[in-house]
Parts: C-alpha cells; sequence; structure tokens
C-alpha cells in the first residue's frame, strides 16, 4: 500500500529528467531524491492524522515546486571544451629581448580563458605573460590587448566577461585567433625551461557583464598645494597591495591624490571607483618599460587608455605613444632615469616629448642625485621638463614606502586637470614626506607686491635686484636650504631646523632661474622645488 502511493514521484523523477543534459540530471535526481524523502515524511505525519486529504495536497505541492527549486539550486556547471600544454625553452641572450606569441584558436562559445605559465627555478627565472585576443597583436594603440602581468609570471590567470584576474582585462571571450604573449624579463643562468597551461571553458548559465567603475575625476576647484605620490603600483602588475590597501595606505600618509602606475597595463584604472571615497583624488597612469630601456610614465590619462611598450628606442616609435599621452589629457614622465645602473647608463629615449622627469625615485640615493644633475643641466640649456618625485612604491619595505617622496602641486583644484596643468607647469615641489613644505618666491627688491612662485615666471629689468623668499616647514636639524641658478650655488643657509623663514638678495643680471634644495646634514635630499624663472 504505501509503495502504491510513493509512484507519482517516480513519474515525475522519469518525465523530468528525459530532456536534460547529464548535469542537469544529477541536479534534478537530488532534487527529486529530496522529494520522496519529504513525501515518505509527510505521508508518515498524515497517517497519524488519518488524513489522506492533507496528504496528497502537500505532496502535489512538493511535486510541483520540487524540480524549480533544483532548476534555482542549480550551480554553476562548466565544461572545459580545450586543454593544452605547451613548453619552450628560453636562453640567457633571450632576456628581454624576445617575445614569443603562442596562437590560441577559441572556439564559438568560450566563456573562460584560463591560463598559467610557469618555469624552472622561479625564484631566479621569471617569465612575464601578456593576451591579446582576436582583434590582433598589432601595436597599438588598436590591437586586442587584454592585459600583461609583468614580474608575477607564474599567476593563474582567469578571464571572462565578469571578471578577470588583476593585471587583466574582463569582456567576452570572441571565437577566434587569441594569442598568448611571453616575455622572459629575468634569466639567473644559461636560460630555462618553461610551460604554458591554457583552458577554455564554456559556462552553463549566462555571466553578466563587467562594469567598469573608474575614479572621481573632480574632488573641488580651490586652489592650493595638493599632496601626491605620482607613480605606485598594485596587485595589477608587481605590486603587493590590493587597489583598497593602496588608498588606505595613501590616505593614512597624508596624501591628496595618487596616480596608479601599473606596468605596461592599465587594468586597475577601470575599478579604482569601486574603492574611491572622494577623501583622495586617484588619477590614472601606466608605467611603460620597453624592451631594454628606460621606463617612463603616462599619468593622468583616461582609463581605457592604454600605452604599448613593445618597441626600442632606435625604432623612434616612442613619439607616436607620447601623443597619444597627449591627447588622452596626461602627461609623459621620465622615470628614475638612472636607476638600472647595469644595464641602462643614458636615457636613450629622445627627452623632447617628455614634460617631466623623476628626478627622486624612493628614498634619496645617489642615482637620484645623477638624476638631479641631468635635469640641471638641462635646465641651463633652456630644455624645461618639471622635475617630480614618487616613492614607486611596489610593497611595504624600507626601499618603498607611500609618498616617500612626494609632489607637492600648487593646483586650481583638486581634480585631474588642474593636478595635470599645475605639473605641466612646474609649479611643483618634492618632498620626502607628508611633514615637510617648502616655499620659494621671489619679488624685484622695490616692488615685493609682486612675486613669482615655484613655476612661474618674474620679469625684470635691467638693474633690478632680487628678493628670495624661502618658506621651510618641518625639516631636520642641521638643514641646509641651497639657493641654486643657472649660474650654480647662488646660497647656502646653514643650521636650519623646524620651521623657517629665509631671505636672500641677489641682483637680477644673468639669473634665468632659481631653485632651491632642502638637505640633511648627510647631503640627503628633505625637498627640491622646481625654479622660478626670471625673463628680463
Ligand atoms: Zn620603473
Ligand atoms: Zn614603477
Amino acid at each position: 500500500m504505501r509503495k502504491k502511493k510513493l509512484q507519482p514521484a517516480k513519474f515525475l523523477l522519469a518525465i523530468s529528467s528525459v530532456p536534460c543534459t547529464l548535469n542537469y540530471m544529477i541536479e534534478l535526481h537530488i532534487s527529486s531524491v529530496m522529494y520522496i524523502v519529504s513525501v515518505t515524511f509527510i505521508k508518515e505525519l498524515a497517517m497519524e492524522k488519518k488524513s489522506f486529504k492533507l496528504f496528497y495536497r502537500i505532496s502535489l505541492s512538493l511535486l510541483i515546486f520540487s524540480p524549480v527549486c533544483g532548476l534555482w539550486a542549480q550551480p554553476v556547471q562548466s565544461d572545459k571544451v580545450w586543454d593544452t600544454l605547451i613548453t619552450g625553452h628560453f636562453i640567457k641572450d633571450d632576456v628581454r629581448r624576445k617575445i614569443v606569441y603562442i596562437p590560441i584558436n577559441v572556439p564559438e562559445g568560450i566563456t573562460a580563458f584560463n591560463m598559467q605559465a610557469t618555469v624552472t627555478d622561479s625564484t631566479n627565472n621569471v617569465l612575464d605573460i601578456g593576451l591579446f585576443d582576436e582583434r590582433g597583436i598589432e601595436l597599438g594603440p588598436v590591437n586586442g590587448f587584454r592585459g600583461w602581468a609583468g614580474g608575477v609570471s607564474s599567476k593563474q590567470v582567469h578571464i571572462t566577461k565578469q571578471d578577470a584576474t588583476p593585471s587583466y582585462l574582463p569582456g567576452v571571450i570572441n571565437k577566434g585567433a587569441w594569442n598568448v604573449m611571453l616575455v622572459p624579463t629575468s634569466i639567473k643562468k644559461e636560460g630555462y625551461d618553461w610551460q604554458l597551461k591554457v583552458s577554455l571553458e564554456r559556462t552553463a548559465d549566462p555571466l553578466k557583464s563587467f562594469i567598469a567603475k573608474p575614479s572621481r575625476e573632480w574632488i573641488n576647484n580651490k586652489q592650493s598645494w595638493y599632496r601626491g605620490d605620482l607613480h605606485l603600483h598594485d596587485v595589477n602588475s608587481d605590486g603587493v597591495y590590493t587597489q583598497a590597501k593602496l588608498i588606505e595606505y595613501s590616505k593614512a600618509a597624508g596624501l591628496d591624490f595618487m596616480i596608479s602606475s601599473n606596468h605596461n597595463t592599465n587594468s586597475a584604472n577601470f575599478s579604482w571607483g569601486r574603492y574611491d571615497d572622494s577623501s583622495i583624488l586617484i588619477l590614472n597612469g601606466e608605467e611603460i618599460t620597453p624592451f631594454q630601456e628606460n621606463h617612463w610614465n603616462a599619468i593622468g590619462i583616461n582609463p581605457e587608455t592604454w600605452i604599448e611598450w613593445r618597441y626600442t628606442a632606435a625604432s623612434g616609435m616612442v613619439n607616436k605613444y607620447q601623443e597619444q599621452v597627449k591627447l588622452a589629457g596626461g602627461l609623459c614622465v621620465i622615470n628614475h632615469p638612472y636607476y638600472e645602473k647595469d644595464t641602462i647608463v643614458d636615457f636613450r629615449f629622445p627627452v623632447e616629448g617628455f614634460d617631466a622627469i623623476e628626478v627622486w625615485n624612493g628614498p634619496w640615493e645617489s642615482y637620484d642625485e645623477n638624476a638631479v644633475v641631468w635635469w640641471n643641466g638641462m635646465l641651463k640649456k633652456g630644455v624645461v621638463k618639471a622635475a617630480i618625485g614618487a616613492s614607486d612604491s611596489h610593497r611595504a619595505d624600507s626601499k618603498s614606502i607611500i609618498a616617500h617622496p612626494q609632489t607637492v602641486v600648487n593646483a586650481k583644484g583638486l581634480n585631474r586637470y588642474a593636478i595635470i596643468d599645475g605639473i605641466r607647469k612646474g609649479r611643483c615641489y618634492i618632498a620626502e614626506n607628508s611633514n615637510i613644505s617648502l616655499g620659494l618666491k621671489i619679488s624685484k627688491s622695490h616692488s615685493k607686491k609682486l612675486f613669482a612662485s615655484i613655476g612661474d615666471t618674474l620679469s625684470v629689468d635691467k638693474g633690478d635686484k632680487l628678493s628670495v623668499l624661502c618658506n621651510v616647514k618641518g625639516v631636520a636639524d642641521s638643514s641646509m636650504v641651497i639657493l641654486i641658478s643657472n649660474n650654480g650655488i647662488e646660497h647656502v643657509f646653514s643650521n636650519v631646523k623646524g620651521n623657517a623663514v629665509l631671505k636672500f638678495k641677489i641682483a637680477a643680471k644673468g639669473i634665468q632661474y632659481i631653485r632651491a634644495e632642502v638637505r640633511k646634514i648627510d647631503r640627503s635630499m628633505q625637498a627640491l622645488t622646481n625654479p622660478v624663472w626670471i625673463v628680463e
């Protein structure tokens, strides 16, 4: 008798299963088993209460809703439709010279692209990896760029139209000829073996599309001095900070703005708005690291702007990409020009297309000193570039402290256009940290109401004398404040400490610019201004 009462459930199970795929059948079987168990339990209850009417009503409800619940509860199922392993070997001479493109034929209907590259002895060897979709691998700006992970070759990469591993761009996985790009960036011994695993998946349920949320570009229009770190990395390149942590630490360091500059990818720039709370301005950038060449930064660009890096200085192609940066509203900055002493002694790109030079990168070192000498030499020749400083922070260690140093910009507001304009015009100085301030104003001795500040120009007449006013705050004991013109050091204020207002007079004759440096007793830098310009 009991067996007979369970027949409707078995019947439903049989009918429901017929049109289903194997995965869905498993789900329906689970829900049907749950149904049978539930019906058995309810029947026991109904028998006790001697109410067969109640039993049939509840059983019928379950009969209808059980498959629906099964469908609703069905987890995302995926079919791995294609899988491959490619291996190879790089020799020592391939470092930063060779690009290998691995073609991947993506069939129709793929919803996830996965890849991972590994190398032998990964502590000494580095293989960088990138991806181009069916739109092609041609040099930018128009191509199928889908991401680049420099310095983190073992990263497991997963891309769908909904999201992507940091460094990569989410989006539809279209059918066509995709390419994985491999570049050996560090080989310690004779060479290494590498392997690349690629798997393509087709997911069962529809994915939502990724919605870009770039940072806000405007906070205020208030003229002021704003502190910013112009060179910061996060997990979208070889930094360790998440975007949220980078914002948190930048705010804690006393910054008003920060510029994202991941290596050769703009992936972070699509999502800064997700973490932004309007208390810090976040500007988009990219650090371009061309083959065997010096690094440069594109700062203040649109989030969707990606700058190509696969060229050498000898190719003459950098001009094209500098134009792209400028069209996107940004600036081109020469990064840490003397940093890689072993391989890059001279800056090999033409300097004409650059707007600024990062003369101070991270804690003060001899290569920063070389960069300041180089920059000052340009100023003397009338080649004007704004000097900026930035931490180039990748991780929390003593060589990579966020906001050490920082660039303090005199801007017409805390917004993208005003900050970029202030830097372009050299209306900025570099400070070791947020406690240090440095002001420089120059006027004609007989007319002190008219003065020029950092980055501005003062017109003088023959025979005029200049009054130089230098205002320092938060400097170390026994500091030196040095006034430098195109003729060299004009004056040194010794034994300065804390806050001080310093004055100096000099004949205007022969002076083209005056700038100020604040140095500790060991001559390491605490602050450095751009010039105030003098014209007759
Ligand atoms: Zn760099
Ligand atoms: Zn960097």
